[in-house]
């Protein structure tokens, strides 16, 4: 049985985007003033939060959908909701 990389394994994912995001960050004081490290950006693997500066960009597109930033937020200041029907993550079987 063959081992697949993490790339190989990327690569087998495609994404279907929807125009809305379905992740909002509620309070972006918050991530300014109470959360020096910014954990989301650490531990989300499709690497969508971004802190920029004084605002965390979301991008939404590139979402594993693994719900990690629902429980992972210290400060449950991300609302999560699954994208619309026939969006998001698609997986192809190798
Ligand atoms: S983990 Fe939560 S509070 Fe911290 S930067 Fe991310 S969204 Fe903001
Ligand atoms: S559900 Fe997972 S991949 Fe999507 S934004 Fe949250 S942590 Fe990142």
């Amino acid at each position: 049985m063959s081992t697949k990389t993490i790339e190989e394994k990327q690569y087998l994912i495609r994404f279907k985007a929807n125009t809305k995001s379905h992740l909002t960050v509620l309070d972006h004081d918050i991530c300014s003033t109470n959360c020096p490290d910014k954990l989301c950006t650490l531990f989300c693997p499709g690497e969508v939060y971004k802190w920029e500066g004084a605002r965390m960009q979301v991008g939404y597109e590139g979402c594993h959908e693994c719900g990690s930033c629902r429980i992972g937020c210290p400060h449950e200041n991300i609302k999560w909701e699954y994208p619309l029907g026939g969006h998001g993550i698609v997986f192809r079987l190798a």
